[in-house]
């Protein structure tokens, strides 16, 4: 994926007008609340550049003595990579305890140099930041009018948290549901993903908005979510009935395995164009080896 350093305001698309929505196209949705006490920006985007494009959103907004707060809701690099411009001004960066080991674990690292040699342009500066004041599982910010409730909603990264805004009945699940599906990294995230879901579902928000998806897809989507894993698992049940094995040899078709094409999983969204090839191909069979390995555990 080629990145760019635009950062566009979206139009209100009928959510609490308290709440900014930002977008750096085609990568990823961030988030501005906007409460009595504080500016907070939820997620710093994939630079200084972009961070620098949200400050300057927040920027009017920074009066009556309202201060700046920033909230990391992953490690993921297209949500704190940007962390460095406020760190350097010393705005405080809150975020999960767990996520300061992933700015400097070898993989990021390896990561970042390899976007830099790719992209010099977009990513020459980074300085992967972590969160300055941490929690474990909940904290929540009393802004005034509008309280942010932080919880831990691990699954697509150990660290990841979303925000839930009670006097708006609005939630922020950043990468906890996506479109077409969240993206769980290991075989033992997978399970701990299908939880977070549902309970985010169970929160019946009124308005959800996420960091990979179309603003007005709404709280639908964790169900559509859940829907998801709950097909690949009984697909993945069937397929070891039938002597599939629980993990499949590297080049073998898992799809056709298990039989489950992606447009039968996520039949609402298949026949959009704007979803990366890679969430229809190789990400579909991605999750359909976890679920086939996870399931086959559990017996
Ligand atoms: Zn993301």
């Amino acid at each position: 994926m080629s990145h760019s350093n635009e950062v566009e305001l979206v139009a209100n698309g009928g959510w609490d007008e308290r709440i900014l929505v930002c977008r750096n196209a085609p990568l990823v949705t961030t988030f501005i609340v906007i409460t009595t006490r504080y500016v907070v920006v939820v997620d710093t985007m994939i630079n200084e550049v972009t961070a620098g494009k949200l400050l300057d959103v927040a920027r009017p907004y920074l009066t009556d003595g309202r201060s700046l707060l920033i909230i990391n809701t992953h490690a993921d690099y297209d949500h704190s990579w940007g962390n460095q411009l406020f760190a350097a001004m010393g705005v405080p960066i809150i975020g999960r305890r767990a996520s300061v080991p992933i700015f400097s674990e070898p993989d990021t690292l390896t990561f970042l140099q390899r976007v830099q040699t790719d992209e010099p342009g977009i990513f020459g500066n980074v300085i992967p930041t972590p969160p300055t004041i941490l929690f474990d599982d909940k904290l929540t910010i009393d802004g005034g009018d509008l309280t942010l409730e932080l919880f831990a909603t691990p699954g697509h990264t150990v660290d990841h948290t979303a925000l839930y805004i009670p006097e708006i009945n609005t939630l922020l699940a950043a990468d906890a549901a996506e479109a077409p599906y969240p993206v769980a990294r290991t075989t033992a995230g997978l399970p701990v993903m299908r939880q977070s879901l549902a309970k985010l579902a169970a929160i019946h928000a009124e308005t959800a908005l996420y960091c990979h998806a179309p603003t007005d897809i709404g709280p639908q989507l964790l169900h559509d979510n859940i829907t998801y894993f709950d097909k690949l698992e009984a697909a993945c049940r069937a397929a070891l009935a039938r002597g599939v094995p629980a993990n499949p040899a590297e080049d073998a078709d898992v799809i056709e395995l298990v039989g489950l094409p992606y447009a039968q999983a996520v039949p609402q969204i298949a026949r959009w164009q704007n979803i990366h090839e890679y969430y229809r191909t190789r990400g579909h069979a991605a999750q359909l080896r976890m679920m086939l390995e996870s399931v086959s555990r559990e017996s």
